[in-house]
């Protein structure tokens, strides 16, 4: 596996790419790779003839409060991981290579970044789409692949994809869950023994979501007042929001009367979660596609 560390040399490997006619997967991520990660890139082996992963910690999607700098970093670990899954190449830019000095061009969606994990992390979404923007440019990628476990962000990127009218087609692939229910996440890496066992109640809350939906409940108060329930139940666990929103447009429902998520931000200690589950008010409630 090559690993390309400037903006210039991606771009001549996009370029000969382009000459090529190859169809060039991207799994953009900020490394500390697990098995959720690691889907991404199958899924991309499987539709690609060459898949890049990126490894960027962006500084412009942390707040001023969140420890960038804590953020784990496994980079041996995650070669070893993406040279035995067969990726080409790993992108692994510098902070300069992306935000060179006097860098001040960013991207903001409106509306939806404004929302949810946009309220509660101010100028994350625009720090997400501006580098998702810059990736997307400098590799040039056919497909590019995201975890649904950030549904809002993949909003934000479909949102910007369309807006922009961008040439790339994007690839939204399932939650890859612990068999316990936990979402993967880096920032597990975090939670002590008694907060890992404490993270489940993300899950358990969604279940709780998803029973009351198969006795036919569509009311969304009583959804969130399910989940509440299981989350107030935990005591290390401080919620953050939960709510039922439109899937399109991340605004919260009255009724799940078309594609919803329950959608959940939770502090386990000083770890901050997040988990989500898409639902529908047909016969088959909760999907993942
Ligand atoms: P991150 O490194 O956290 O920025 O994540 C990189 C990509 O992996 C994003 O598209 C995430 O949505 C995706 N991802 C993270 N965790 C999971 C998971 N448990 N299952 C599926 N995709 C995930």
């Amino acid at each position: 596996m090559e690993t390309i560390r400037t903006v210039s040399w991606m771009k001549e490997k996009a370029r000969e790419a382009r000459a090529e006619q190859r169809v060039v997967g991207l799994v953009p991520t900020m490394g500390a790779l697990h098995a959720g990660h690691m889907a991404l890139v199958e899924r991309a082996q499987k539709e690609c003839s060459h898949v890049y992963a990126s490894i960027f910690v962006n500084p412009a999607q942390f707040g001023s409060s969140e420890d960038l700098s804590k953020y784990p970093r496994r980079l041996d670990a995650d070669v070893q991981k993406l040279t035995a899954a067969g990726v080409q190449g790993l992108f692994l830019p510098s902070r300069d290579e992306v935000y060179p000095p006097g860098f001040s061009t960013y991207v903001q969606v409106e509306g939806i970044s404004e929302r949810f994990e946009g309220k509660s992390r101010p100028g994350h979404f625009r720090g997400v789409a501006t580098v998702v923007l810059k990736l997307f440019e400098i590799v040039q990628p056919t497909f590019a692949y995201f975890g649904r476990k950030d549904a809002q962000q993949v909003r934000v990127v479909q949102k910007m994809v369309h807006d922009l009218n961008l040439n790339v087609e994007l690839v939204i692939c399932p939650t890859v869950r612990e068999s316990d229910g936990l979402a993967l996440s880096s920032r597990n890496a975090y939670l002590c023994e008694q907060e890992r066992r404490a993270a489940t109640v993300l899950y358990r809350a969604l279940h709780a979501a998803e029973r009351k939906l198969s006795v036919s409940v569509r009311d969304a108060l009583e959804l969130k007042s399910a989940m509440l329930e299981v989350l107030d139940s935990e005591p290390r666990a401080r919620v953050d929001y939960a709510e039922i929103v439109d899937a399109e447009t991340f605004e919260p429902v009255v009724r799940v009367e078309r594609r919803c998520y329950a959608l959940l931000a939770v502090r386990i200690g000083s770890t901050r979660l997040i988990d989500n589950m898409l639902i529908q008010a047909g016969d088959r409630i909760a999907v993942e596609l």
